[in-house]
């Protein structure tokens, strides 16, 4: 049973024995022992009735408006947006969701869609936390409607040669990785939010998937696509590279549904790894951690994940607080122990200690804890979110050169808002990603509100934190996306030229704006 009001299934929701060791863990942090709160169930929630009087045969077979389904279809999963569905606000509430199997039954949507005044949002798995689903403001528009792309699932043109397959854009994480499975190959494509998030929105936001180095931008395995627009159907053709003009299969990587709707792709996959080896190893400083980082990754050793935690990470991930970086190397045919040697001793250069954390049979445990956290801690902020308190994530990418001077700005920025809010928080920072020229930090603020609401406390947090970003060279955005949030910042980063050509796209595929409005553009 899918949340309506937090993250992935209700079962695995956390229990009340666990969130009585987090409110101990946060009174250390904070200050105060946290008072969690249930969440209004869906039977209280504020929700306006549907606007949708009627809808042409064929469609109605395929629609939804019972509260749960327009419930889970009006918010992504962002903070602001799941305070409001703990609250029971559904002020916002789409009109009705449509679920087309077909790109003929997309196509009669978007159709319907410009015939009736209506907008519609595309919807995968509904996990962006950029605003990428809503709220759209529902009194701007005659109807919202959100399409769901979860028919859309089929596994085609599976070509084991090749190592390519035609994929329903609807896959979420695990069917998709199921039906590669026999065939011994995989997409290889794990960001945290896998279980619930799908291949069109991974493509749609341009996803980083959580193999930290080398290829792990989703784009790059995307060999075609296909996706109807309100003004057509456009398809490219899959190739293993051309150099024949712009790359129109990239041209709905990173379109956020402003577009159209992408309906499938054929994706480049790899051999499943057989063979694997890891370690965790500490350093003295951040610094030092990171000029190994830089030397590992331009080393063409290719290790399959070289991340690094601060102290902060480190203990919120249930290790002893230290800068740690979590190394591992994995291969489909050979063996990498020698990899994994050679690696270790290009950080020992650095100062990197491999530390002594087997549990005795040979395992890396910090690996492993770092692992059931990172898979546990959407549940977690959940239950934050519960205790009244703000939690919010801040991606982005620089230049090591540039590291310092933005991972300061950051931290001065979050502290000017919790001086004039009289706040108290705990900041971590991890590295996501590792490139030759630069690297992805990962920051996560836990934070009571102080004086004034969550909402309101994290509304400031939000654009103190990304205006540190744009100001000190760094990214908009890593791997979340625009959305709605990140948009003025996105807006401004790429000129008026950047938004003059992006209108021009938008208006071929829309002409009559049907297609998610507020995201990418104002
Ligand atoms: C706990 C958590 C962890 C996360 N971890 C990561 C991570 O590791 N890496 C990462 O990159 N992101 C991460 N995210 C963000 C989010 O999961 C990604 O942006 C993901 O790619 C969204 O996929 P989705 O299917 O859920 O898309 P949705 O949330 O449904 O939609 C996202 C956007 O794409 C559009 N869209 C969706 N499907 C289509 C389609 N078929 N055609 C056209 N447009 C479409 C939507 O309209 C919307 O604008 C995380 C989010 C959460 C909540």
């Amino acid at each position: 049973m899918r949340n309506h009001a937090g993250w992935g299934e209700i079962e695995h929701a956390l229990g009340a024995v666990e969130r009585e060791s987090l409110a101990s863990l946060l009174k250390i942090a904070l200050g105060a022992r946290p008072t969690y709160r249930e969440a209004s169930p869906l039977s209280a929630a504020r929700m306006p009735p549907s606007r949708l009087s009627h809808l042409p045969t064929p469609l109605a077979a395929i629609a939804a408006d019972d509260p749960l389904a327009r419930a889970l279809h009006s918010y992504g999963r962002s903070f602001p947006e799941l305070v409001r569905a703990r609250t029971g606000d559904f002020s916002d509430a789409v009109d009705c969701v449509l679920f087309p199997g077909s790109e003929a039954e997309v196509a009669e949507v978007l159709d319907f869609a410009a015939r009736s005044g209506a907008v519609v949002v595309p919807y995968g798995g509904g996990s962006s936390v950029v605003g990428g689903i809503g709220p759209v403001p529902r009194h701007e528009y005659q109807l919202v409607l959100a399409l769901d792309t979860a028919r859309l699932s089929g596994v085609a043109d599976l070509d084991v040669l090749s190592q390519t397959a035609r994929l329903g854009a609807g896959l979420l994480g695990p069917a998709l990785e199921d039906a590669l499975r026999p065939h011994g190959l995989t997409l290889r494509h794990f960001p945290q939010s896998f279980e619930f998030s799908s291949l069109g929105g991974w493509i749609a936001t341009r996803s980083g998937g959580h193999y930290a180095v080398g290829t792990t931008h989703i784009e790059d395995f995307v060999a075609a696509v296909t996706a109807v627009a309100p003004s057509g159907v456009l398809r490219t053709y899959p190739l293993p590279a051309s150099g024949a003009g712009p790359a129109l299969e990239r041209l709905f990587a990173g379109s956020e549904g402003a577009f159209g709707v992408i309906t499938e792709a054929t994706m480049k996959l790899a051999p499943r790894p057989e063979y694997r080896a890891s370690a965790s190893v500490v350093f003295a400083t951040l610094e030092a951690a990171l000029a190994g980082l830089a030397a590992l990754v331009r080393s063409r050793l290719n290790p399959s994940n070289c991340r690094v935690l601060d102290e902060n990470e480190s203990l919120r991930s249930g290790m002893t607080p230290k800068v740690r970086m979590l190394l591992a190397f994995e291969s489909p045919n050979v063996s990498v122990d020698g990899l994994l040697a050679v690696g270790l001793a290009l950080l020992a250069d650095h100062g990197g200690m491999r530390e002594d954390d087997t549990g005795g049979g040979g395992r890396n445990l910090a690996g492993e804890r770092w692992r059931s956290s990172f898979i546990r801690a959407p549940y977690f902020a959940d239950a934050i979110i519960g205790m009244g308190l703000v939690v919010e994530t801040f991606e982005t990418a620089v230049s090591y050169a540039g590291f310092g001077t933005l991972d300061r700005e950051v931290r001065a920025a979050i502290a000017r808002v919790l001086a004039a809010r009289g706040a108290r928080a705990m900041v971590s920072c991890r590295v996501t990603h590792a490139y030759s020229d630069g690297l992805a930090p990962y920051y996560t603020v836990v934070a009571t509100p102080g004086s004034v609401s969550p909402v309101a406390f994290w509304t400031e947090l939000k654009e103190a934190v990304t205006q540190s970003f744009v100001d000190s060279g760094g990214a908009v955005t890593h791997h979340h996306g625009v959305g709605r949030y990140h948009r003025a910042a996105f807006e401004e980063s790429i000129g008026e030229r950047g938004r003059a050509a992006l209108w021009v796209l938008r208006r071929h595929f829309d002409p009559q704006g049907v297609m998610n409005p507020g995201v990418l553009l104002g």
